[in-house]
Order: structure tokens, then sequence, then C-alpha cells
């Protein structure tokens, strides 16, 4: 029965970025959830819902999907798993090597698969540090994050996310990881700077951080493209090739952590094409397998291959792989992925219909009081509440109003996240959303914010 899971649930399920204590005590939220179809899911209480974060940022291709439940069935019959070790490989990983790098920008040689988005940048800070040991530059070790970005819940990972609540209470960050400014233009310090001004003070921070540090102690930085769980937020025009050619003017390596934007979520297939970026690595895994099966990706340039090759040449065998590292279900889940983004042209739709959901919001809360901005890319999109438009004065956190808009939405049967820091609504439905579907999410929004506030 219900009562029954919800007391197992309560009595022995230790659930992620969950308020522990509350859930314990049968004082927080629970959901059984039991099926989907296209951008819905329902639950056990028989409730149906517009699912307007396709789970994580990952159910790309929507659920329900039997073609990619095939051929996980057929993987596991034929062959559940064995090791990529010394070489050892399963037909659906070299396929599905092939595929991603058909698909990644031109200078990337290589893909390592892993299962989730923080092991797979795991990884590629554990290659920054192999590349710069190999290269005879040891001291060349720190890494540079934004506050606000996410890049996983591991140490290094956690260390590298810049909201203070994956830090609290950890002893995080790490000190190899250091942080700033995050561009972030809603939120800019002087009200009066243009875009291009901000860009150029984002800029200005970061070359003073380097400055401060010394670029012969910074091995990289790593981005998201779009700001995602900081609060969905695209750079200001022009950050990308600015931060870059500093960049490339200290030899500091750069990680696009794509584990959002990868595969089609900006109506491009990375973001990296999208901004102009030209990553040393780029970080995938969400949209790899539309979250079908764990699987991620860690795409390394050849200038940085070639770099890894010769050190194992040097020192034996890379010392570094997971159990399931290509798992060959999750392989099997990624292609059937891959080839549905294609013929459904879900890369397309993420620009056309995403475009749409971001105008029409604009359209139905552009003007009123308590919204301080719309905005977007692809498909992603972000409502920002504020207390007083003119000011840009926000609400108090302990206030909890975005929290509350996201409840009323649920009410509503469309699932938005309140991003965590800050009164954000948060949207990143399938890429296969129509716009119909569109209209929904935002005349419940629309609705839902009507009713907290007025
Ligand atoms: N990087 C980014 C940009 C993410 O959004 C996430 C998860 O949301 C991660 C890394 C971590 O991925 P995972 O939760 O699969 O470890």
């Amino acid at each position: 029965t219900n009562d029954q899971l919800g007391k197992w649930d309560r009595e022995n399920f230790f659930h992620p970025s969950t308020h522990l204590g509350q859930f314990a005590r049968g004082e927080a939220a629970q959901r059984v959830v039991t099926g989907g179809e296209g951008v819905h899911i329902t639950d056990r209480d028989g409730n149906r819902l517009l699912d307007g974060f396709a789970g994580l940022y990952c159910v790309n291709v929507g659920y329900g999907r039997q073609e990619i439940a095939e051929a996980i069935a057929a993987q596991a019959r034929e062959l559940a798993y064995y090791h990529a070790y010394a070489g050892h490989g399963s037909e659906a990983s070299i396929t599905l090597s092939k595929m991603v790098m058909d698909r990644a920008p031109d200078h990337m040689a290589r893909v390592y698969f892993g299962l989730g988005g923080s092991d797979a940048n795991e990884t590629n800070i554990k290659l920054i540090w192999y590349y710069n040991n190999i290269l005879g530059r040891p001291q060349k070790k720190k890494i540079i994050s934004r506050w606000r970005g996410y890049h996983g819940s591991g140490l290094m990972t956690g260390s590298l996310t810049g909201l203070e609540l994956f830090h609290r209470k950890f002893d995080l960050p790490l000190e190899q990881v250091i942080h700033t400014e995050a561009p972030y233009y809603f939120r800019r310090p002087d009200a009066a700077m243009s875009e291009a001004q901000f860009t150029a003070h984002c800029v200005a921070e970061l070359e003073a951080l380097i400055a401060r540090e010394g670029a012969d102690t910074i091995a990289a930085f790593i981005g998201e493209p779009v700001l995602g769980t900081g609060g969905i937020v695209p750079p200001p025009a022009g950050y990308w090739p600015a931060i870059q050619e500093v960049l490339d003017r200290h030899d500091i390596l750069l990680v696009a952590d794509e584990v959002v934007t990868g595969f089609g979520r900006l109506g491009t297939m990375f973001g990296s094409d999208h901004y102009g970026m030209r990553p040393d690595l780029i970080t995938s895994a969400k949209g790899l397998t539309s979250a079908y099966a764990p699987l991620s990706a860690s795409i390394v340039s050849q200038r940085m291959w070639d770099v890894l090759a010769r050190g194992t040449d040097e020192n034996g065998v890379l010392g570094h792989g997971w159990t399931y590292s290509a798992h060959p279900i999750g392989a099997a889940a990624g292609i059937a992925n891959l080839k549905l983004i294609d013929e459904l042209g879900l890369v397309e739709n993420a620009g056309t219909t995403g475009r749409y959901l971001q105008d029409q919001m604009q359209a139905a809360l552009g003007d009123h009081p308590n919204v301080g901005e719309v905005r977007g890319e692809g498909m992603l999109c972000a409502v920002e509440l504020v207390a007083d438009r003119d000011s840009r004065r926000f609400f108090e956190a302990s206030e909890g109003k975005g929290a509350k808009v996201v409840a009323a939405m649920l009410e509503r049967g469309v699932i938005a996240r309140a991003m965590p820091q800050g009164d954000i609504l948060g949207f990143a439905p399938p890429l296969c959303l129509t716009r119909e579907e569109a209209d929904t999410i935002v005349s419940v929004t629309r609705d839902a914010v009507a009713a907290v506030l007025g």
C-alpha cells in the first residue's frame, strides 16, 4: 500500500539532496513515481504531471521511449557487462564512442566513459593534473570555477561547485579550487553597467585572480556554457570569447561542463559550438542517454590526448578507471538515444520550441511587478522573482517565495524547479516539448505566480 511504502521509505531510504530529519519524521513530501510518457510522469497517487524539468534536466527525449528500452533489454540479454580495462570493449561502447566523436567539436580526439556528471568531472581534473605532470610543471594545479557554477557533489567536484550549500559542513572547497565572479548580468554589482561593461568586469576579475595566484599555479578554468543549477543564467554578450582569450594567453586549459547543455539542449549539439568556446575537455552525461541508463563522457582534445598517450608510454598504464566505465547497457541506451535525437530533430526543436517557451513566458510574466527577469537559451528558461523590480531588491530567503510558486504549480499539474539559490523558477523540459505543452507550462506559471504573489 502507499502507507507501507511511505513508512519503508522514511525508515530505510537515505535520499540525496533531502532535508533528512524532516523526511524521517514524515514532515516532508514523498512521491513514488511509477511511469512516464512523453513529457508527463505519473505517480502512485494517480497524479499525472507535466515535467517541466525533464527529471533533473536529463530526460531529453522524453519518457517511455520504447526504442531505448528495447535496446537496453537486447544488450542485457546479449552481454549485460564486461569491463573496458586493458583495451576490452563491447560493440555498444565502441559504436557509441564513434557516435560521440562524430558529434563533438573537430579539435576533440577521444572519449572516456564513466557513469555520471560528477565522476566525469573528477576524471577531467585528474587528466589535467596528469597532463601538467607529464609536461613537467607539477606546480600548475589550481582549478578556477565560478561562483554559482555546478559541477557535481564529490570532494573535488563539490569543491568546484560554487554554491555554498554544497560546501557547508563538508570542509569544502579543497585548497586547489578557487572561485571567480559568476557571469550573472541581472545580479551585476552596479545597475548602470551595460552588458558589455559587465563582461569586461568579469574578465577583469578573472585577470586579477590569475595575477594574485600566479598563472604558473593555475591549470584550468571550468564553466558551464550556461550556468545551470546556479540559476539558469546565459552568459552576457561576448563572455566566452573574452574568457577564452585570457585563458589562452595564460596557458590555462578550459573545461566546458556540458552535463546539461551537451547533446542538444541549447539548440546546438554542444554549448561549446553555440558560444564559440574551444575547450580542452568537455564533460557530458545526462543528455548522452537521456538518463535511461547512467553514462557520462569525458571528451579530450587532440593536444591533451597527445600528452596523455606519451605519459603512459613513459609511466605505464593510466591509473584511472571504474568497474562500470563504458558499461554496455549505458552504451546501448546512448546509441538508441542519439539516434532518436537525430530522427526526431530534437536539437532543432530545442532551439525553436525553447525560444517559443521563453517568448511566451516573457509575454505572460515579463510585466509582473515581482518578476525581475525572464531569461533562457534553447530549452532552458528561468523566471527570477524579486520583491521590487525597480531597485532589484530580492525577497528574504526565509520567505521561500520561489518554493511556494513551485508548490502552487505542482498543485496545477506542472513540475518546475525552485533553483537552490535565490527565488528562481527553473524550466528545462524534455527537448521534444510541443508548443501546446509550452503553453501549459506558461499558463500554469502565470496562475501560480498570481496565486502566491498577487
Ligand atoms: N555538471 C553539471 C553542469 C550538472 O548540472 C550536474 C548535475 O546536475 C553535474 C555536473 C553532476 O552530474 P551528476 O549529478 O550526474 O553527478
